[in-house]
């Protein structure tokens, strides 16, 4: 009772801190964002070729015919994990399949202000990737905004460095030097930039996500210092943002939360219209080269939960009728950007999907009667530390810092009441579901004995093709895990973060030789 009353009491500004994150509607467009002769773009595929490097183009990957390719549907959160943004994203996904029977994952771009740390545990254990988008949402953001986030997400919410490998610029709003400070903290991947013209347009810039190394051909039009060979990152990957097209074409572009936009020019919300071009922009893709596409959401206006939510159950009901349709359509896969990106690095025909490791589903084996804070909520039940700060409450498996992380200081001290112990943090070599960081064991260090694989075969003959539909039985949460424990993984991320280096080495040195050091 004491957890609902404490969110009770600080409801309200939860509300308010939500609210000032998302009043600047992230990456509006009018119009195209690039042309052939702005981007100035040349790249040989000869010379480079998966699975380090792909020139950007409207065609599959690894020379493959679109009827080879399955047509991926990206779905992304951005902001704070919050119990109302969950409930949002649930709403949505959590009754479907893909067609080989697995929960679906998505990817949350996080900011950790108004964040519950244990949520992002818990979402991340679950199988969903947790990507980076700086830690009090600022666009065009310094270091230490970007590395502080990894930082925070790491100690607190018991992410692996190496398991957070994207971001997403706040307000979509980023430099050149965004980039060059990304591949500094070694990310795999940048999802920022905006698609902006249809691909039924031979002119069209829906390229499959493509590496650097001939610089970006996305937002030459809008974005100063980039494209013409630049920023030239090799090895370092784009996601573009793929735009849905209402009835004036590329002047009706909608990227972000699609159904808060009136469509065709009119000045009023209408699903109808809404439905009607997600369905055609997805129609386009799917008959044409088999570009992405993505649902960019941000999760609290479509949340019912909140206090005070004026969230339109129409509104809901009309993205899930979309997905409903989309899920009937063969072959079509809702993914995390990560699962979209394993495939691209590694393209393989849709006959060869169920084989295909990204797209499976394996599950933590920790049996429920185990007592131990890992971000499965029947393990973690009533082993969760409260952290009272008074803009905003969180809960942690980790200890609660001292003081609330910020960008000048991403890893406070511990802080450790008297007669308590001090909680440690996960190890480089020790996934999250198998640390305790109460007792500071690793049940598991293996890789042979920790997870069951739940994926189905993919049914011959269309016969399983498509994904679960939403009257089936609410599939409680998603289950993929992969393991990321890979030893030594911290310190070669935590060389990559400038300026912060120490304050991780101290981390790990503390977590290693002890409690009296966390105590510090
Ligand atoms: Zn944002």
């Amino acid at each position: 009772m004491g957890v609902f009353a404490l969110f009770a009491t600080f409801s309200f500004l939860l509300f308010v801190g939500l609210s000032d994150l998302v009043v600047a509607q992230d990456g509006g467009i009018s119009g195209p964002t690039t042309s052939p002769a702005a981007s100035g773009y040349q790249c040989d595929p000869n010379r480079c070729k998966l699975p380090s490097c792909n020139c950007a183009s409207a065609s599959p990957p690894g020379g493959l015919d679109p009827s080879e390719v399955p047509q991926f549907v990206v779905f992304t959160a951005d902001d704070a994990i919050q119990s109302y943004t969950l409930d949002a994203i649930n709403q949505l996904l959590a009754q479907r399949m893909n067609p080989n029977g697995c929960p679906i994952k998505m990817t949350y771009f996080t900011s950790i202000s108004y964040t519950n740390y244990t949520l992002v545990t818990d979402w991340y254990v679950a199988g969903n990737e947790i990507a980076d988008h700086t830690m009090t949402h600022v666009g065009s953001p310094p270091a230490s905004e970007i590395d502080g986030n990894l930082i925070a997400l790491n100690t607190l919410a018991g992410i692996p460095l190496s398991a957070i490998k994207g971001f997403r610029a706040p307000y979509l709003n980023y430099t050149n030097a965004t980039f060059h400070l990304l591949a500094d903290a070694n990310f795999t991947y940048d999802s920022s930039v905006t698609s902006s013209i249809p691909v039924t347009d031979p002119d069209t810039d829906a390229y499959w996500p493509y590496t650097l190394d001939y610089g970006l051909a996305n937002d030459c039009l809008t974005t100063p210092n980039i494209c013409k060979g630049q920023p030239q990152i090799p090895g370092f990957w784009e996601i573009p943002m793929y735009a849905f097209f209402d009835d004036l074409g590329e002047d009706g572009p909608h990227l972000m939360d699609p159904w808060l936009d009136a469509a065709d020019g009119d000045s009023t919300v209408n699903n109808t219209a809404t439905l009607d071009y997600m369905k055609n922009t997805f129609t386009a893709h799917y008959n044409g080269n088999k570009q992405p596409i993505g649902l960019y959401t941000h999760p609290i206006h479509i949340s019912l939960t909140y206090p005070g939510s004026d969230a339109s159950t129409a509104n809901i009901n009309m993205i899930n009728e979309f997905l409903d349709w989309v899920q009937e359509q063969r072959d079509v896969w809702i993914v995390s950007n990560e699962q979209l990106l394993a495939w691209v690095q590694n393209p393989v025909p849709i006959s060869q999907l169920d084989s295909f490791d990204a797209l499976k589903c394996k599950t933590p084996d920790v049996d429920s009667s185990v007592q131990i804070c890992n971000g499965i909520p029947a393990n973690e039940a009533g082993l969760l530390q409260e952290c009272s700060f008074p803009d905003y409450p969180f809960f942690t498996c980790y200890g609660c810092p001292q003081s609330e992380p910020s960008p000048s200081n991403p890893n406070p001290p511990q802080q450790v009441a008297t007669g308590q112990q001090a909680r440690l943090r996960l190890p480089a070599n020790c996934s999250t579901p198998f640390w305790d960081p109460i007792a500071g064991e690793c049940l598991c260090t293996s890789t042979a004995c920790q997870y069951t694989d739940q994926s189905l075969p993919i049914g011959p003959n269309g016969a399983n093709l498509t994904g679960g539909n939403p009257s089936e039985t609410y599939q409680s949460m998603p289950t993929l895990v992969l393991f990321n424990g890979v030893p030594g993984d911290f310190a070669v991320r935590a060389s990559g973060i400038s300026g912060l280096v120490s304050t991780l080495i101290l981390g790990i040195v503390g977590a290693a030789a002890g409690r009296a050091v966390l105590n510090l």
